[in-house]
């Protein structure tokens, strides 16, 4: 990788330096060599240009009068709009306790006094360097964790609907069950299938249909507490997750969902209402002890609710409600 001869012209270097002779006859090589300069001569105004105007590097004399370089450079590594910034320190003393003290604080690089133009600039570049790989690999791992979530989100999602998908909502069930058994506190699950569905796609179309799919999941989406889940459980069945809800929550739950889907208007079945039948199971229960059984049971009420009319919620043990 390289820097460009048009990025070096517009690189900005802030110089903290209380000498006026020695910052003058850096300034002036400096910007001979196509920098950007700004001068300072303490430590506070030195912090308060690199929070304040994008500095590319800053060449910091160790020895300042108010704080000293080792200070600033803490500082200035500390704080997130500044931490990025290379640091070359400058200095007379050349003892090596001086250097390290100096990278530990968070310097880059390290200069002694009296230094070389050619040496100084070359620092600046091998600095500007590793800024530029630096800033690469955190693009590139912003990127990656985009792509990761972006991942995730396609695993467990429902395209048409935005929902969970049926994959996700079994860990779901299997986690919540769980839960729910060790701390004895009440489950219920719904499952909600359209009633006459088909008919939707056969005289309006299957463009209808999805949209009415789509409709249906704002709706549940809802009604449902932050702590519950709703999926897309298959073709045109949602199943619905819920915590800390026993028998007698479910029930008016379910009336209230069956309440809003009858009086929707659904945007592409201008000529007709739909209605849907929820089939319910929770536990405690005697006969359910794992999470696929749970879902197992919540079908067969809602094929109960099929059988006596549609349009209804119906308990797997308490018969029709
Ligand atoms: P019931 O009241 O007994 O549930 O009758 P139904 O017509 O809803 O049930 P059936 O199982 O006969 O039909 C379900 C229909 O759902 C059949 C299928 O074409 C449709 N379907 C499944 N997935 C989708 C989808 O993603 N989009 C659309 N538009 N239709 C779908
Ligand atoms: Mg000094
Ligand atoms: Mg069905
Ligand atoms: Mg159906």
């Amino acid at each position: 990788m390289c820097v460009e001869i048009e990025s070096i012209a517009k690189t900005r270097i802030l110089l903290v330096e209380d000498s006026s002779v020695e910052a003058k006859t850096a300034k002036h090589s400096l910007e001979r060599a196509g920098y950007d300069v700004e001068w300072v001569k303490d430590g506070k105004t030195a912090i308060k240009i690199a929070k304040t105007k994008p500095i590319d590097v800053i060449l910091l004399d160790l020895v300042l009068p108010d704080i000293s370089g080792r200070e600033v450079c803490r500082y200035l590594r500390k704080s997130r709009n500044t931490n990025g910034i290379p640091i070359i320190m400058l200095t007379v003393r050349d003892k090596v306790i001086d250097r390290v003290a100096g990278l530990a604080a968070g310097a880059d690089d390290y200069l002694p006094k009296p230094y070389s133009d050619r040496e100084l600039n070359a620092r600046i570049y091998a600095c500007l360097r590793t800024k530029e790989l630096r800033d690469g690999l955190q693009e590139k791992n912003k990127q990656l964790a985009e792509m990761f979530e972006e991942a995730k989100k396609l695993a467990t999602t429902d395209p048409l609907t935005g929902l969970f998908n049926r994959r996700h909502c079994e860990a779901v069930i299997e986690y919540e069950f769980r839960r729910a058994a060790r701390y004895k506190s009440p489950l219920s699950c719904f499952i909600l299938d359209i009633d006459h569905f088909k008919t939707v796609n056969d005289k309006y179309g299957h463009r209808a249909g999805d949209t009415v799919l789509v409709e249906i999941a704002q709706i549940l989406k809802g009604v449902i507490r932050a702590v519950d889940t709703v999926a897309r459980w298959g073709g045109e069945e949602f199943l619905l997750v819920l915590p800390q809800t026993g028998n007698e929550g479910a029930m008016v739950l379910a009336q209230k969902l069956l309440n809003k889907v009858s009086g929707h208007t659904f945007s592409e079945v201008p000529d007709r209402r739909l209605t849907v039948s929820i089939g319910i199971a929770g536990i405690p229960s005697l006969s359910i002890d794992t999470g696929e059984k749970l879902v197992n049971a919540a079908d067969r009420a809602m094929y109960k609710a099929k059988r006596r009319g549609r349009n209804m919620a119906m308990n797997v043990q308490e018969g029709m409600r």
